[in-house]
């Protein structure tokens, strides 16, 4: 198993904690790609937590903003790590990874409806910034299709039986 499977298996993880608990089962960790360790993994918490800003990303970049932080010199720290979602990152996370100095991002399954990440390469906004970030969609057609069954299922438990989500599955 490559590295970068495994370590979007352990954003499924996550993925599942978040099923468990009733909120999008999306999951995402943060990898330092020097030494292989995983520094924070979070998922999604929004009907959980009750938190509109409850996204994994954003719940996985605040569990390791000392890590991209320096407070003594009040600098943002270069940084060379990865983020690893089970889906495309929405605008807020899109914004959120750029803001934290992420430059590279891999997800399991693109999103078709508030998938942003690929959206804000393309530009016009903020394009110059966005060029500075890597991204690796879907590089898993297995793991793409499971994250896409786990959404489809929540969207359908909450009464949706008919989105993106859905659709793609078929
Ligand atoms: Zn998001």
């Amino acid at each position: 198993m490559d590295d970068i499977y495994k370590y979007l298996l352990v954003a499924f993880e996550e993925a599942e904690l978040a099923k468990q608990e009733g909120t999008f089962p999306i999951g995402a960790v943060l990898v330092d790609n020097t030494t292989g360790l995983i520094i924070a993994r979070e998922r999604n918490r929004v009907f959980s937590s009750c938190d509109t800003t409850g996204h994994a990303e954003v719940n996985l970049l605040r569990a390791a903003s000392d890590r991209l932080i320096d407070l003594s010199t009040k600098q943002f720290i270069n940084n060379d790590y990865t983020i690893y979602s089970t889906c495309e990152p929405c605008p807020m996370c899109t914004c959120t990874i750029l803001l934290s100095g992420i430059k590279k991002v891999v997800w399991a399954a693109n999103d078709n409806t508030f998938g942003a990440a690929r959206k804000f390469k393309e530009g016009p906004h903020f394009s110059e910034y966005f060029d500075t970030i890597s991204y690796l969609a879907t590089p898993y057609p297995e793991l793409e299709l499971k994250q896409r069954s786990m959404i489809a299922d929540f969207y359908t438990s909450r009464g949706y039986v008919d989105t993106e989500w859905h659709k793609e599955l078929s």
